[in-house]
């Protein structure tokens, strides 16, 4: 009795050894981490069913599919941006995916790769602001996000500012009244007032220039900045960016 239920349960183990291997596909050879701060929708924000357990958006399917070209298991570690740069140094994460922007202050410390996306700072303020360009805010109060490319833009305007953690919240602000505008990238801009009823996105880029994202890695860290390199430019050249800027940026 007893060597039956070894058997059957041997038999058991070897079926399901086979499916998995069959439904798994090929085995991923060890784990990719990917930091980000998924409070910057369309490129990464917490969602029900994400790409990558909660989390969705541009980036995190950019990572889930680096993940896929290098054979190895993209996972998302959540921190606040500004801690992104510094959990790399220290090797929590492997790479950074966060609509970050090359400057070259970041590449002091970092490496970026091929850059995938172009942006640009914008404004936004509400219908009937009057504010029609960024030398408008001069005598305005203007909220940004820490840390961001858009303090960088306002801090060299030398325009009064507030910074806060989160886009959601500086947008908050200009929705009840506490600030004039919002400087942040152009796609979240995007999204914010497609969610915000009253809000207007406002140009100006001869003030605002061309930003490209990348992802970083560690200083010297070649090996990896090759592989993800070869799958960026392959999903660059075969239309996958695209797809999903087109993808995330028209969805609700
Ligand atoms: N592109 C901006 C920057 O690099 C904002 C990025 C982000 O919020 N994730 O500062």
């Amino acid at each position: 009795m007893k060597k039956s239920i070894r058997i059957i349960a041997a038999a058991l183990i070897a079926v399901l050894m086979t499916a998995c291997l069959t439904a798994c596909g090929k085995k991923t050879e060890g784990t990719i981490k990917f930091g980000t701060n998924a409070e910057f929708p369309p490129f990464e924000f917490v969602a029900a069913n994400g790409v990558i357990g909660e989390f969705d958006g541009i980036d995190i399917a950019i990572a889930k599919q680096i993940g896929e070209d290098i054979n190895m298991e993209a996972k998302i570690e959540n921190m606040e941006f500004d801690s992104l740069l510094v959990a790399l140094q220290n090797k929590q994460i492997d790479a950074v995916i966060a609509g970050m922007t090359v400057t070259e202050e970041r590449a002091e410390s970092v490496d970026f790769s091929t850059p995938y996306y172009s942006a640009t700072q914008v404004i936004i303020t509400k219908e009937g602001s009057g504010i029609k360009s960024a030398a408008d805010l001069a005598d305005k109060f203007t909220s940004v996000v820490q840390g961001y490319t858009g303090e960088t833009c306002i801090v060299d305007l030398g325009y009064r500012y507030e910074s806060f953690k989160k886009g959601t919240e500086c947008v908050m602000e200009l929705v009840n009244g506490k600030c004039d505008a919002v400087v942040i990238d152009s796609a979240t801009a995007s999204k914010y007032v497609a969610d915000n009823k009253g809000l207007v996105i406002v140009e100006d880029p001869a003030v605002f220039g061309n930003e490209e994202y990348a992802i970083a890695v560690a200083k010297g860290n070649k090996e990896l900045l090759d592989k993800i390199n070869a799958s960026i430019e392959k999903m660059l050249a075969n239309g996958t960016i695209a797809t999903l800027g087109d993808k995330y940026c028209s969805a609700e």
